[in-house]
């Protein structure tokens, strides 16, 4: 029998787990599998927020495809469409061109892609978190806004330099929430001018409950321990703009780890680095 040709798409959890799966089950002389993913690492994401906090360093939240699966093939390429007729998958090459691979069965765990089109100006002025490219960029912004406020001599604007936003209540936002946090917090020691009382984390929430996700004790538990007995009043961001005002005053969760949000809401990406696709190619890679 002619060895069968198995082509993964993408390799986060789904495809990882798949294509060794498959390795354990098949003879090599049965079958080959093939792995395509963009990246030639699996992205621990759960782990992306303490990457961003420093709690972990960026390099330990990714894993090399290659050591993962030393038996699959593990190709560093965009896979660009599916012939499903033919059999073939077509991917862009090393060169930038389209070559086609024929496969006698495909395997498509291509995850999902953030969607910051929920809240209309969100793709303008929010930074998502999905990639290590993201968690690298996020947590340069957040060191960058620091540094601005320890040299601006206006009490206002630094206040601004020191608020931070973060939208949604569920693991990645609260734990994006807190790395945040205690990253600010815990850097203040180093800097002369500033003060915790300029520093404002707040997470927006849309639900009754933040962490709907998890049961009522363990949610409690989370917000004792990140809150000391605060307060959630629920609410929805409207909109992300340039300049953030608001008409109405907005959540605020858990004093001391959370503040509550006035009309003034000083929430304005003048630093548009996070946008910059090279930015994220630049991402750091473990080869
Ligand atoms: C910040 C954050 C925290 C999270 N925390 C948790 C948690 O605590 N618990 C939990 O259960 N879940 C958590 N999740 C969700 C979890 O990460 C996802 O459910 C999981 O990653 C989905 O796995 P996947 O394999 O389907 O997709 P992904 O992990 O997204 O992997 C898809 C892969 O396919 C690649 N790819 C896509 N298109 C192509 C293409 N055309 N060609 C080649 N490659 C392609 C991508 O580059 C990617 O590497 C979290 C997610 C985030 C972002």
């Amino acid at each position: 029998m002619a060895k069968k040709r198995i082509i993964i798409i993408g390799g986060g959890f789904g495809g990882v787990k798949c294509a060794g799966t498959l390795r354990k089950h098949l003879r090599s002389g049965d079958a080959e599998v093939i792995l395509f993913n963009k990246e030639n690492h699996l992205v621990l994401s759960p782990l992306l927020a303490d990457a961003v906090g420093s709690s972990l360093n960026i390099m330990d939240v990714i894993v090399p495809l290659r050591q993962l699966l030393p038996d699959v093939e593990c190709r560093t390429e965009e896979v660009l469409n599916v012939d499903l007729a033919n059999n073939e998958i077509e991917f862009e090459s090393y060169d930038g061109h389209p070559r086609r691979m024929h496969y006698d069965h495909v395997v498509v765990a291509c995850g999902n892609i953030s969607n910051l089109n929920v809240v209309p100006g969100m793709a303008d002025h929010a930074f998502p978190l999905k990639t290590v490219g993201d968690a690298a960029v996020l947590r340069t912004h957040v060191l960058q806004q620091l540094e601005k406020a320890e040299v601006c001599g206006d009490e206002a604007r630094r206040r601004w330099f020191l608020s931070f936003i973060v939208v949604g209540g569920g693991y990645s936002g609260v734990e994006a929430a807190g790395e945040i946090n205690d990253l600010v917090r815990g850097s203040l020691r180093f800097f002369k001018n500033l003060r915790a009382e300029d520093v404002t984390v707040t997470l927006i929430h849309s639900r009754d409950q933040l962490l709907p996700e998890i049961g009522e004790k363990l949610r409690e538990f989370a917000r004792e321990k990140n809150g000391r007995g605060g307060r959630h009043d629920p609410t929805q961001l409207p909109r992300a703009t340039r300049h953030g005002r608001r008409r109405r005053p907005q959540l605020r969760i858990y004093p001391g780890w959370h503040h509550r949000v006035h009309h003034r809401q000083h929430h304005r990406a003048d630093d548009r680095s996070h946008a910059d696709p090279e930015a994220r190619a630049r991402a750091p890679h473990r080869s």
